[in-house]
């Protein structure tokens, strides 16, 4: 079902910008929920993968990845704690 050929007999770089696969891909954006294209956290996120997106958003409407509480508990933690990584990386 989700088979877009075979390797040894069509490159992959046709296969990924195959129509089948492009249209595949903005699926993902194109299905987000409002929710989602609200979120301050949208850039780095996308609503993660489709397939496990079940939850229904405080709004009511379906899409929201059932991850989402803990993805933006991570995504909040790790951009405020951007400079400080950087500033502990740096060479002494
Ligand atoms: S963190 Fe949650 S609300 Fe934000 S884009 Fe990801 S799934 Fe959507």
């Amino acid at each position: 079902e989700y088979k877009l050929g075979n390797i040894q007999e069509i490159h992959q770089g046709d296969l990924i910008f195959s129509e089948r696969q492009k249209k595949f891909a903005y699926a993902k954006s194109n299905s987000l929920p409002e929710y989602c294209k609200k979120c301050p956290y949208l850039q780095l996120c996308w609503g993660d993968c489709p397939k496990d997106r079940f939850l229904k958003t405080p709004e009511g409407e379906v899409g929201l990845h059932y991850l989402c509480s803990g993805l933006k508990k991570f995504f909040h933690t790790a951009t405020t704690s951007k400079s400080e990584i950087a500033k502990r990386l740096q060479p002494h």
